[in-house]
Protein backbone atom coordinates (compact mmCIF):
# COMPACT_ATOMS: atom_id res chain seq x y z
CA UNK A 1 0.00 0.00 0.00
CA UNK A 2 1.09 3.41 -0.96
CA UNK A 3 0.83 6.57 0.94
CA UNK A 4 0.35 10.35 -0.79
CA UNK A 5 1.75 13.53 -0.48
CA UNK A 6 0.42 16.59 -1.71
CA UNK A 7 0.51 20.50 -1.37
CA UNK A 8 -0.41 24.03 -3.32
CA UNK A 9 -3.75 22.50 -5.09
CA UNK A 10 -5.12 26.20 -4.06
CA UNK A 11 -8.62 25.33 -4.47
CA UNK A 12 -10.61 28.05 -5.40
CA UNK A 13 -14.18 28.59 -7.08
CA UNK A 14 -12.29 30.04 -10.08
CA UNK A 15 -10.65 26.79 -10.89
CA UNK A 16 -13.07 24.30 -10.46
CA UNK A 17 -11.04 22.31 -13.14
CA UNK A 18 -8.17 21.69 -10.41
CA UNK A 19 -11.24 20.65 -7.84
CA UNK A 20 -12.03 18.02 -10.62
CA UNK A 21 -8.55 16.74 -10.67
CA UNK A 22 -8.30 16.21 -6.95
CA UNK A 23 -11.76 14.26 -6.98
CA UNK A 24 -10.11 12.58 -9.74
CA UNK A 25 -6.88 11.59 -7.77
CA UNK A 26 -8.96 10.14 -4.34
CA UNK A 27 -10.81 7.71 -7.09
CA UNK A 28 -8.03 7.01 -9.13
CA UNK A 29 -4.24 7.14 -8.41
CA UNK A 30 -4.76 7.52 -4.32
CA UNK A 31 -8.14 5.48 -3.94
CA UNK A 32 -7.06 2.79 -1.20
CA UNK A 33 -3.97 4.42 -0.24
CA UNK A 34 -2.85 4.18 3.33
CA UNK A 35 -2.81 8.06 3.85
CA UNK A 36 -2.82 11.03 1.95
CA UNK A 37 -0.88 13.85 3.54
CA UNK A 38 -1.70 17.39 2.24
CA UNK A 39 0.98 19.72 3.09
CA UNK A 40 -0.54 23.38 3.25
CA UNK A 41 -2.14 25.77 0.74
CA UNK A 42 -4.85 23.36 0.07
CA UNK A 43 -7.05 26.15 -0.52
CA UNK A 44 -6.34 29.12 -1.72
CA UNK A 45 -7.47 31.24 1.06
CA UNK A 46 -9.68 30.35 4.38
CA UNK A 47 -11.01 32.95 6.46
CA UNK A 48 -12.41 30.64 9.28
CA UNK A 49 -14.52 26.65 9.15
CA UNK A 50 -17.46 28.64 9.30
CA UNK A 51 -17.53 29.82 5.83
CA UNK A 52 -20.84 28.80 4.09
CA UNK A 53 -18.76 28.17 0.25
CA UNK A 54 -20.04 25.69 -1.36
CA UNK A 55 -16.30 24.52 -2.58
CA UNK A 56 -15.39 23.97 1.69
CA UNK A 57 -18.48 21.59 1.72
CA UNK A 58 -17.92 19.72 -1.36
CA UNK A 59 -14.69 19.09 -0.24
CA UNK A 60 -15.77 18.26 3.17
CA UNK A 61 -17.57 15.81 2.00
CA UNK A 62 -15.89 14.01 -1.03
CA UNK A 63 -12.92 13.67 1.83
CA UNK A 64 -14.47 11.92 4.52
CA UNK A 65 -15.86 9.19 2.04
CA UNK A 66 -12.41 8.98 0.87
CA UNK A 67 -11.01 8.77 4.80
CA UNK A 68 -14.00 6.73 5.88
CA UNK A 69 -12.71 4.26 3.02
CA UNK A 70 -9.66 3.44 5.30
CA UNK A 71 -7.59 6.10 4.51
CA UNK A 72 -5.89 8.50 7.17
CA UNK A 73 -5.88 11.82 6.58
CA UNK A 74 -3.50 14.20 7.33
CA UNK A 75 -3.84 17.98 6.74
CA UNK A 76 -1.29 21.22 7.80
CA UNK A 77 -1.67 24.80 7.47
CA UNK A 78 0.09 26.52 4.87
CA UNK A 79 0.11 30.00 4.24
CA UNK A 80 -3.11 30.80 3.16
CA UNK A 81 -5.07 28.49 4.73
CA UNK A 82 -3.45 29.19 8.17
CA UNK A 83 -6.75 29.89 9.84
CA UNK A 84 -8.27 25.99 8.76
CA UNK A 85 -9.32 24.79 12.03
CA UNK A 86 -10.48 21.27 14.08
CA UNK A 87 -13.88 22.04 13.36
CA UNK A 88 -13.51 21.39 9.48
CA UNK A 89 -10.75 18.73 9.97
CA UNK A 90 -13.41 16.71 11.70
CA UNK A 91 -15.59 17.18 8.77
CA UNK A 92 -13.41 15.72 6.40
CA UNK A 93 -12.26 12.42 9.05
CA UNK A 94 -9.13 14.52 8.65
CA UNK A 95 -5.93 14.96 11.39
CA UNK A 96 -3.99 18.44 11.39
CA UNK A 97 -0.35 18.31 11.55
CA UNK A 98 1.77 20.86 12.99
CA UNK A 99 4.55 22.26 10.69
CA UNK A 100 6.92 20.98 10.76
CA UNK A 101 6.10 17.20 11.35
CA UNK A 102 8.28 13.65 11.56
CA UNK A 103 6.56 11.31 10.11
CA UNK A 104 8.04 7.64 8.81
CA UNK A 105 7.72 6.96 4.79
CA UNK A 106 9.61 3.97 3.29
CA UNK A 107 11.12 2.83 6.04
CA UNK A 108 12.64 5.99 7.01
CA UNK A 109 12.09 9.09 9.14
CA UNK A 110 10.75 11.67 7.17
CA UNK A 111 10.65 15.62 7.96
CA UNK A 112 7.35 17.22 6.43
CA UNK A 113 6.83 20.72 6.32
CA UNK A 114 4.93 23.51 4.43
CA UNK A 115 7.96 25.44 3.70
CA UNK A 116 7.26 28.97 4.22
CA UNK A 117 9.13 29.02 7.31
CA UNK A 118 11.96 28.04 5.60
CA UNK A 119 11.85 31.23 3.07
CA UNK A 120 13.70 33.19 5.76
CA UNK A 121 14.96 36.36 3.73
CA UNK A 122 11.25 37.10 3.04
CA UNK A 123 11.58 39.42 6.18
CA UNK A 124 8.28 40.99 4.95
CA UNK A 125 6.85 37.49 4.92
CA UNK A 126 8.41 36.50 8.66
CA UNK A 127 6.98 39.06 10.29
CA UNK A 128 3.27 38.24 9.03
CA UNK A 129 3.64 34.61 9.26
CA UNK A 130 4.60 35.25 13.08
CA UNK A 131 1.81 37.77 13.08
CA UNK A 132 -0.82 35.57 11.35
CA UNK A 133 0.48 32.19 13.88
CA UNK A 134 -0.29 34.13 16.97
CA UNK A 135 -3.64 32.83 18.67
CA UNK A 136 -4.57 36.01 19.56
CA UNK A 137 -4.46 37.70 16.19
CA UNK A 138 -6.38 34.60 14.84
CA UNK A 139 -9.22 34.95 17.42
CA UNK A 140 -9.61 38.77 16.99
CA UNK A 141 -10.11 38.09 13.11
CA UNK A 142 -12.35 34.97 13.13
CA UNK A 143 -14.25 37.30 15.41
CA UNK A 144 -15.25 39.48 12.63
CA UNK A 145 -18.29 38.79 10.34
CA UNK A 146 -17.54 36.31 7.30
CA UNK A 147 -18.15 39.47 4.55
CA UNK A 148 -15.41 41.54 6.69
CA UNK A 149 -12.86 38.82 6.58
CA UNK A 150 -13.42 37.73 3.02
CA UNK A 151 -12.34 41.64 2.41
CA UNK A 152 -9.56 41.35 4.66
CA UNK A 153 -8.80 38.14 2.67
CA UNK A 154 -8.35 39.67 -0.74
CA UNK A 155 -6.29 42.96 1.05
CA UNK A 156 -4.00 40.39 2.32
CA UNK A 157 -3.57 38.67 -0.93
CA UNK A 158 -3.84 41.83 -3.07
CA UNK A 159 -0.79 43.17 -0.48
CA UNK A 160 1.52 40.19 -1.38
CA UNK A 161 1.16 40.16 -4.77
CA UNK A 162 2.12 43.27 -4.84
CA UNK A 163 5.29 42.63 -2.27
CA UNK A 164 6.00 39.06 -4.29
CA UNK A 165 6.40 41.02 -7.33
CA UNK A 166 9.33 43.28 -6.61
CA UNK A 167 11.53 40.38 -4.66
CA UNK A 168 14.32 38.60 -5.78
CA UNK A 169 14.19 35.10 -6.81
CA UNK A 170 16.03 34.10 -4.39
CA UNK A 171 14.23 35.53 -1.37
CA UNK A 172 11.42 33.65 -2.80
CA UNK A 173 12.88 30.20 -2.45
CA UNK A 174 14.07 28.88 0.57
CA UNK A 175 17.40 29.32 2.60
CA UNK A 176 20.00 26.58 2.23
CA UNK A 177 20.91 26.69 5.56
CA UNK A 178 17.44 27.08 6.86
CA UNK A 179 17.20 23.49 5.73
CA UNK A 180 20.11 21.87 6.97
CA UNK A 181 19.62 23.61 10.39
CA UNK A 182 15.61 21.82 10.50
CA UNK A 183 17.16 18.62 8.65
CA UNK A 184 19.83 18.67 11.55
CA UNK A 185 17.81 19.22 14.52
CA UNK A 186 15.13 16.67 13.50
CA UNK A 187 17.71 14.48 12.63
CA UNK A 188 16.23 13.01 9.44
CA UNK A 189 17.92 12.77 5.70
CA UNK A 190 14.55 13.27 3.88
CA UNK A 191 12.94 16.60 4.01
CA UNK A 192 8.94 17.07 2.02
CA UNK A 193 7.81 20.44 1.58
CA UNK A 194 5.74 22.42 -1.13
CA UNK A 195 5.19 26.44 -0.81
CA UNK A 196 7.64 27.56 -3.86
CA UNK A 197 6.02 25.88 -5.92
CA UNK A 198 9.50 24.41 -7.26
CA UNK A 199 8.91 20.90 -7.75
CA UNK A 200 12.15 19.00 -7.66
CA UNK A 201 14.36 16.49 -6.19
CA UNK A 202 17.49 18.12 -4.75
CA UNK A 203 20.21 16.04 -3.80
CA UNK A 204 22.03 17.11 -0.31
CA UNK A 205 25.08 16.31 1.96
CA UNK A 206 24.47 16.75 5.25
CA UNK A 207 27.55 15.38 7.90
CA UNK A 208 29.19 13.39 4.73
CA UNK A 209 26.05 11.45 4.40
CA UNK A 210 23.94 11.61 0.92
CA UNK A 211 20.20 13.33 1.87
CA UNK A 212 17.39 14.73 0.00
CA UNK A 213 15.26 17.82 -0.28
CA UNK A 214 11.97 16.79 -2.25
CA UNK A 215 9.80 20.19 -3.58
CA UNK A 216 5.80 19.13 -4.15
CA UNK A 217 4.49 21.21 -7.06
CA UNK A 218 0.98 23.42 -7.07
CA UNK A 219 -1.31 22.25 -9.32
CA UNK A 220 -2.53 23.48 -12.29
CA UNK A 221 -2.16 22.38 -15.78
CA UNK A 222 -0.02 19.38 -13.87
CA UNK A 223 -1.10 18.04 -10.30
CA UNK A 224 1.98 16.95 -8.31
CA UNK A 225 2.01 13.85 -5.73
CA UNK A 226 4.91 12.09 -3.71
CA UNK A 227 3.90 8.16 -4.41
CA UNK A 228 5.81 6.62 -0.86
CA UNK A 229 5.86 2.90 -1.11
CA UNK A 230 8.54 0.40 0.87
CA UNK A 231 11.12 0.99 -1.89
CA UNK A 232 10.96 4.34 -1.61
CA UNK A 233 9.43 8.00 -2.87
CA UNK A 234 8.40 8.72 -6.23
CA UNK A 235 7.24 12.76 -7.27
CA UNK A 236 5.09 12.58 -9.65
CA UNK A 237 2.93 14.97 -11.93
CA UNK A 238 0.33 14.22 -14.71
CA UNK A 239 -1.71 16.66 -16.73
CA UNK A 240 -4.91 17.86 -15.20
CA UNK A 241 -7.28 18.82 -18.00
CA UNK A 242 -10.34 17.12 -17.91
MN1 LIG B 1 2.41 28.44 0.48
Amino acid sequence: MATYLISDLHLDETRPDITRAFFAFLKGEAANAEALYILGDFFEVWIGDDDDAPLADEVARQLRQYSDKGTALYLMHGNRDFLLGEDYAQRCGATLLPDPSLVELADSPVLLMHGDSLCTLDQEYMAFRQQARNPQWQQALLAKPLEERRQIAAQIRAVSKSMNSRKAEDIMDVTPDEVMGEMRKHQVHTLIHGHTHRPARHPLTIDGQAAERIVLGDWGDQGWCIRAEKNGLELIHWPTAD
